[in-house]
């Protein structure tokens, strides 16, 4: 059994959506994968009197198509979709069906006058948080658009081909048998880098806006529903939909909420979002500030956008370590997510950087797949909680090393070595891996300001108790600012500090 009740029960409600009569097409032979395949879609089958299995020949033994009965959808699973994948499976088997995503009609439009054709793979690992986005928003592309196909392989069961392909990052996207990306993109950052987006015109028609919010994480969303039940014109421009939030799985500390996971709470902050009359602009980044009369934002595609005031939420992202190699090898053994990319390294010798509680945690996960994990700390001793420090002591094939500075990642086509330091003797090692896991905390989105907004030594935005920057009408939120403590709650409640500070700045303006 595949399936377990805790499935079934999840599955059940869904099923009663399926609009008209879907077939999951299956190509099977012998081996273990095509049994479980085959297992999988006899009990999804026998689930509801409206999807029936068929045999068919497919290019990965092992795989699966989810069709019409008298169309193809273009969605094809390569290995079995469960673990975090289960749910991309039930939405394509909706989708399919004929039920419409949960999209932005915009959005529905500039898919379907997508003209070229598009062969999009998806490699995925099922203990990957970040990979469900990608291959939903790719099944969405392909339910909407008969030009759009997207097989997700579950790389695991398809190790030749990711070896042969040098994948070790997860999700990592090949477009038209090209590598196209790797990491989390939301659906309309994939649109986005295919070029089909509002263009530079569209957004410098856009009226000036009363309050404009830079940043889609929680500090961005919080500031953009307080402006707009204000009754103002509200803008909020983001790179990304959702910030950092969407790369934790387990979360325990909103209040009010025991235990909820990142991809989910921030779906129900968006939800909240829609509810009020907010102009979205995602999958753009801001370049540069500059106050006329009004406050300009510049965004990558030479844009401007206007308004009377505006809400800096860009947040953090993972800090780099700046050493020979690892931008030469970013998603080829350099990786900062253990939980998406762990399973990639099973059996190989890895390096953690960083000894503090994310560094530590991620040894302790990493040691139980890959053969031997080194843990470098550049201070003489770890950081991490002193529980965490005692449970990586009895890990056998861990081994810990302080005091040492890492001074480069080498190897040909993906990671092979790792060379460090002992900062007190000089001594320079270097020791074989296959991945390395840089986990040295956090830095501010900030470096775009250029010098438009004052910040302190660690590039984090200046605020008063209102959210105030030192220039009239720019505020700021969240983890790019001087706060003291960067956390979910925390985010929040200074996203709506600084709506409500920008606005009793427009009423004093009048
Ligand atoms: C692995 C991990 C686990 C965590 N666990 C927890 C936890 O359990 N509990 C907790 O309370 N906190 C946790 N945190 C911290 C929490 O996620 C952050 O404090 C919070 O997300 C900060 O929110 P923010 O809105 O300020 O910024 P972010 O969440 O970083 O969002 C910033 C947004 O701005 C956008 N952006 C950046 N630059 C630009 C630009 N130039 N133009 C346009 N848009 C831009 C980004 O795309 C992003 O959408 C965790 C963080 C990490 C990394």
């Amino acid at each position: 059994m595949l399936l377990d009740d805790e499935m079934k029960t999840k599955l059940s409600p869904y099923l009663e959506y399926i609009e008209q009569p879907v077939v999951l097409n299956i190509c099977v032979k012998n081996d273990e994968l095509s049994q479980q395949v085959r297992a999988f879609a006899q009990e999804i089958a026998a689930l509801s009197p409206k999807i029936s299995l068929n045999e068919v020949t497919l290019e990965r033994t092992g795989s699966f198509t989810i069709d019409t009965q008298t169309a193809k959808s273009g969605i094809t699973f390569a290995g079995l979709p469960l673990g975090h994948e289960f749910t991309s499976f039930i939405m394509a088997l909706l989708q399919v069906s004929g039920r419409k995503p949960k999209i932005d009609d915009k959005l529905i439009e500039q898919i379907k006058t997508i003209n070229q054709k598009l062969d999009f793979i998806s490699y995925v690992s099922l203990s990957c948080h970040n990979c469900p986005d990608v291959v939903q928003a790719l099944n969405i592309m392909a339910v909407l658009n008969p030009n759009i196909s997207h097989t997700m392989v579950e790389g695991s069961s398809f190790q030749s081909e990711v070896e042969a392909k040098n994948i070790m990052a997860v999700p990592t996207v090949y477009l038209n048998g090209s590598e196209f990306f790797g990491g989390r993109m939301s659906l309309e950052q994939i649109v986005a880098k295919l070029g089909i987006t509002s263009t530079a015109a569209d957004l410098n028609n856009k009226e000036p806006y009363d309050m404009l919010i830079v940043g889609g994480g929680p500090a961005g969303a919080a500031a953009a529903i307080y402006a707009a039940r204000k009754g103002i014109r509200t803008g909020l421009l983001s790179e990304t939909l959702g910030g950092q939030v969407l790369e934790t799985l387990a979360i325990e500390n909103i209040i009010g909420q025991k235990y909820t996971e990142g991809p989910k709470f921030m779906a129900e902050v968006f939800e909240h979002l829609k509810e009020y009359p907010i102009d979205i602009i995602p999958a753009i980044a801001a370049t540069k500030l500059s106050k006329g009369k009004l406050i300009e934002l510049t965004l990558t595609n030479g844009a401007i956008l206007k308004a009377k005031s505006l809400v800096l939420a860009t947040g953090a992202r993972w800090r780099n370590i700046n050493v020979k190699g690892e931008f030469d090898f970013k998603n080829k053994g350099i990786v900062h997510c253990p939980h998406c990319a762990g399973p990639l390294f099973t059996g190989k010798e890895i390096a953690v950087i960083g000894g503090g509680n994310s560094g530590v945690e991620a040894a302790i996960d990493l040691a139980g797949i890959v053969k031997q994990v080194t843990l470098i700390e550049f201070a003489p001793e770890l950081k991490a909680d002193k529980i965490l420090q005692e449970r990586l002591k009895t890990l056998a094939n861990v081994t810990v090393v302080t005091n040492a500075q890492t001074t480069e990642i080498g190897g040909k086509d993906t990671v092979a070595s790792l060379s460090y330091s002992d900062r007190a003797s000089g001594k320079q090692t270097t020791i074989n891996v296959q991945g390395v896991f840089i986990l040295v905390g956090l830095m501010p989105n900030t470096e775009w300001l250029a010098d438009s907004v004052k910040r302190n030594k660690f590039g984090e935005i200046e605020v008063d108790k209102h959210g105030a920057t030192n220039i009239p009408g720019v505020f700021a939120a969240g983890d790019c600012t001087d706060s003291a403590y960067k956390q979910i709650v925390i985010s929040l409640g200074s996203g709506a500090t600084a709506a409500l500070g920008a606005f009793d700045y427009l009423i004093r303006q009048g």
